[in-house]
């Protein structure tokens, strides 16, 4: 009886022995992660580590960023796996971004206070590195994140993104640092009053302060919805009386606008005649407008002088604004190709006739002078090419642009019209009310819409 029970209690001290022993190369050999690479052994110092990736991409990535910057570092191409020292690893590569409070030293940011992520020294290969966020960052709840490119220049990637506690950074190609900044709006200003017409369409502008204000949301509310009705920040007046809209922006920031609606006067049934075709007017800049709204296609170019010299503050403040609700419903866009000088189009548009003859290229692409980007008002998202068509971004883009003042400018079935053929990448901006117009209409296109010509004279 004693015997057996001491038989057992040794039985039990090997299996307790056995489960610490197993717990400890558990410990000892554990699989540490980093940004999606698995580490196959110990990274203590002077030990040979191995790197695996089981991505081929990736791994292509890697081995063309080791064999161009790291001597030192012996690679095997086989199972997908790099020896290096760790020693080594910990002396050269930052395993983690630096991350750190820091200001903004040039760019129209400049002593903005931000979140400093350096991202030269690591291996540049997966696409999402996730870290803590210092509390005064995130207890804000949105944050702008800024790219800076190779060649230094700063670039907004992400527009009110939401946060919490942990940031997901997007690893983008062609940058080498970001930076995530927050800034609080403090005040919004606005015209204090509104007379419309009954039926008229109205943009409701608003001034933010500071204007490079982090959130610039706003919710409209108070309003009688029976005399006006708010959609995307555009009124349409309904019937006649007076109300007034509270605006609200981040953190309670308010404002307030009186609206009057007049009662529309009563025309004449035998005054009542065919709409008026709206008129192309030539200005003194030698640009052609309709109701104030720039035109620029086969019939109406630019002159080679008019040189804006980047895409206009209207595009790129409606476009940042458009930006924030993409990053929100989870769609990622961006500017491929903005605004393009006279100049620019000569040697483009010149390429293209060499490579298909002018007859070709006039479908796709504009002579010099004729090109909308010249305007700084157009832009090119993501990917200006067929195989855009389709995508989620191209579909998000085709639904909601026009909330913030863009066209789709050469839609699919206006190719009459517009004589081009569908570019589903293609933005145009017109404003918040022409755009809605557009949309109402069938988001047709913008000859269609003014009924005038698209057609080279020669
Ligand atoms: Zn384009």
């Amino acid at each position: 009886m004693r015997k057996r029970r001491k038989r057992l209690r040794i039985d039990r001290i090997f299996i307790c022995l056995l489960i610490l022993v197993g717990l400890v190369c558990l410990i000892r050999f554990s699989i540490y992660t980093i940004f999606g690479f698995k580490i196959l052994g110990e990274a203590k110092k002077g030990n040979t580590i191995k790197l695996y990736h089981d991505n081929a991409n990736i791994w292509k990535k890697t081995v063309k960023y080791i064999n161009e910057n790291m001597d030192e570092v012996n690679i095997k191409y086989k199972n997908y796996t790099i020896t290096m020292d760790s020693s080594y690893f910990k002396r050269n590569m930052n395993i983690k971004p630096s991350v750190e409070n820091k200001k903004i030293t040039s760019g129209d940011f400049y002593k903005q206070k931000g979140l400093y992520i350096n991202n030269n020294n690591v291996i540049n290969v997966s696409s999402k590195i996730k870290f803590k966020l210092p509390r005064y960052i995130y207890k804000n709840g949105y944050v702008d994140l800024y790219g800076v490119s190779n060649e230094g220049s700063y670039e907004l990637l992400e527009s009110r993104k939401k946060v919490d506690k942990y940031y997901t950074l997007n690893i983008y190609d062609n940058y080498k640092e970001y930076y995530i900044t927050y800034v609080k709006l403090e005040d919004i200003k606005t015209t204090q009053q509104y007379v419309l017409d009954e039926g008229e369409i109205k943009e409701i502008r608003l001034e933010f302060s500071p204007t490079n204000a982090t959130n610039k949301k706003v919710s409209y509310s108070g309003y009688d919805k029976s005399i006006i009705s708010i959609e995307h920040g555009v009124i349409t007046a309904l019937k006649e009386g007076k109300t007034t809209i509270k605006i609200k922006g981040d953190d309670m920031t308010t404002a307030r606008i009186k609206i009057v609606v007049n009662k529309k006067k009563e025309e004449k049934k035998e005054e009542k005649k065919e709409p008026e075709k709206p008129k192309v007017t030539k200005g003194d800049d030698g640009i052609y407008y309709i109701d104030g709204i720039m035109i620029v296609n086969k019939s109406y170019p630019l002159p080679s002088s008019y040189d804006p010299g980047k895409l206009l503050p209207e595009f790129m403040s409606a476009f940042n604004e458009m930006l924030g609700d993409a990053t929100s419903d989870g769609i990622k866009l961006w500017i491929q190709s903005g605004y393009r000088s006279y100049d620019y189009q000569v040697g483009l548009y010149d390429k293209y006739v060499k490579q298909d003859g002018k007859d070709k290229a006039d479908t796709y692409s504009a002579r010099p002078g004729y090109s909308e980007h010249q305007s700084g008002l157009a832009a090119d998202i993501n990917n200006p090419s067929s195989s855009f068509n389709g995508t989620k971004e191209a579909i998000w883009l085709k639904e909601n642009c026009y909330k913030y003042g863009f066209i789709i400018r050469f839609p699919e079935g206006e190719e009459n019209y517009t004589g081009y053929k569908y570019e589903s990448w293609h933005i145009r901006y017109v404003g918040k009310v022409l755009a809605k117009k557009i949309h109402d209409a069938g988001d047709i296109s913008l000859e269609h819409y003014y009924n005038i010509e698209s057609k080279y004279s020669n």
